[in-house]
């Protein structure tokens, strides 16, 4: 699949539930009104759907959400989705997670093909830990982290640069990443849909922080890439990589190799932007999968550039109305 801007289209996230365990300050309000559950794909049908994406030329899916591990039988649809990796179809299967459940399923996922998972991990420390989440335990995310490990999959830590909250924190999380063998990523936040607070105070530009890391490590930029926006670099000091996603200091928009789908089915071609394709209706509409394959080339045909994320006193208001919960972070 190529984009009107001549880029491949090789990478899909889907939301498998926009519901989640967390209340994390920057994702979402603690009074959330998620989508009825009617309107959630089956599995089957997400199941189906990712089958179609796969016959279109995807190498690589990534499961999310809100948090895809509180969605009941998810391991039904992993086992299904694994079965393209196992059979050469499908390079990779991954999964963005808060953690809070990876000691029930660390496992299994690694039993049915994923290799690689992102935790979500804003702090070390365990009561910022409490406060940022709002319901998370930071125990059980620590021990979910462990049995990932212990299952053998490679480890991801996310985590989101909140100003006055964990930004006294990235050298400690570098270190503990190092010696842990887990890559590190850092997140600007992203205006998108409403939350409690004030999106300009949890603001803080990455191009700060990381002139900021430099005073205290050695950061080698490396080519490493893993398809997405983060740009890497090494710490000399730890031998760990870091990764810098930073959608309002720089965009990467140009080489963009993805599209996102929601819980209910609809495709967003770009995160930031609102056009849309409605993937259930095609899927519902017939048991065949030529509609669906064909609302996906259509939308596929209409991805925009890029987005135009800001956040400044002026913009304070978020770019798109829906929640990353929504689209899938
Ligand atoms: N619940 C899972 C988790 O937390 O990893 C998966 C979904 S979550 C929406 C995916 C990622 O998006 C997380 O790393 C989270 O920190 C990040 N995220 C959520 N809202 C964000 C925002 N407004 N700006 C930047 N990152 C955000
Ligand atoms: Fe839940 Fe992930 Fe959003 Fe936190 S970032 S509220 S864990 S979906």
């Amino acid at each position: 699949m190529i984009d009107p801007f001549g880029r491949a289209i090789t990478y899909v996230r889907i939301s498998v539930t926009d519901r989640c365990d967390f209340r994390c300050v920057y994702c979402m309000a603690e009074n959330m009104t998620f989508v009825p559950k009617a309107e959630l794909l089956s599995l089957e049908e997400l199941d189906r759907l990712a089958g179609v994406f796969v016959e279109l030329g995807v190498e690589r899916i990534r499961l999310t959400g809100g948090e895809p591990l509180v969605r009941r039988n998810l391991m039904w649809l992993v086992e299904q989705l694994g079965r393209h990796v196992i059979e050469g179809r499908l390079h990779e299967l991954t999964l963005t997670t808060n953690g809070s459940q990876l000691d029930r399923f660390a496992a299994d996922l690694f039993r049915f093909g994923v290799r690689r998972v992102n935790v979500s991990l804003d702090t070390l420390d365990a009561a910022k830990f409490e406060a940022i989440t709002r319901w998370g335990k930071f125990g059980k995310v620590m021990a979910g982290i462990e049995a990932a490990r212990a299952a053998g999959l490679a480890i991801k830590i996310n985590c989101v640069a909140l100003k006055g909250v964990n930004e006294d924190e990235f050298d400690r999380m570098i270190a503990w990443c190092g010696e842990q063998g887990f890559d590190l990523t850092l997140i600007e936040t992203m205006p998108m849909g409403a939350i409690d607070g004030d999106r300009t105070e949890q603001y803080l530009p990455l191009s700060l922080v990381r002139a900021r890391l430099e005073r205290s490590w050695t950061l080698e930029d490396i080519d490493y890439r893993t398809g997405g926006p983060a740009r890497y670099v090494r710490v000399k000091e730890t031998g760990g990589r870091l990764g810098f996603i930073t959608p309002l200091t720089h965009n990467f928009c140009e080489s963009c190799n993805r599209v996102r789908v929601t819980c209910t089915g609809t495709m967003y071609m770009c995160l930031g932007q609102e056009d849309k394709a409605d993937l259930r209706a095609a899927l519902r509409a017939s048991e065949g999968n030529e509609l669906v394959r064909q609302a996906i080339l259509d939308g596929i045909a209409r991805k925009p550039k890029g987005h135009d994320f800001v956040i400044d006193r002026r913009h304070n208001r978020p770019a798109v109305r829906r929640h990353m919960s929504v689209t899938g972070g």
